[in-house]
């Protein structure tokens, strides 16, 4: 283990939020999900291939920023058993799991080349969220189109 890594595992925030348990690889995905890195956010860091207690895990912990568990629902599209912990002065807050929703509108794009919504019109993506058979599918609001696989490449 390098210094850096040895520095980014053991480093506690004071105030943000650490996304706990991601899909192992999946860490700049779920960066991508929420907007970040940006200036305006806080420092992020990023662990990849952290050694969990289930295995390997990713990390993002963000500081000076409470993301709100709606917000990072999203996050469960790539991620389904990330963790929410909500950091004040050091200490866990709060610790949720994300919850899969029913609807994302603006999050993918549609496989569908000649979807409207991956028209020159200002359509707005939406997908309806199915997860039968504890296997996550989503479906077109326009097209009806299904993408069921490698989710992560059609994130927007
Ligand atoms: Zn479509």
């Amino acid at each position: 283990m390098t210094d850096i890594e040895t520095e980014l595992r053991v480093r506690r925030i004071e105030n943000g939020t650490v996304i706990d348990h991601i899909t192992a690889g999946k860490a700049l995905n779920v960066l991508k999900i929420l907007g970040l890195p940006d200036s305006s956010h806080g420092v992020v860091s990023v662990l990849i291939n952290s050694h969990g207690e289930y295995g390997k895990k990713d990390v993002v912990k963000i500081e000076n920023r409470e993301l709100k568990v709606k917000e990072v629902d999203r996050i469960a599209l790539i991620a389904p058993n990330a963790t929410i912990n909500i950091i004040r002065n050091f200490n866990v807050t709060s610790k949720n799991k994300v919850h899969i929703p029913s609807f994302v509108e603006d999050v993918v794009e549609c496989i569908n080349p000649n979807c409207i919504s991956n028209s020159d019109e200002p359509i707005t993506s939406k997908f309806k969220v199915d997860t039968e058979n504890a296997c996550l599918k989503l479906r077109c609001f326009y097209c009806g189109r299904v993408i069921s696989e490698n989710i992560a490449e059609q994130l927007l």
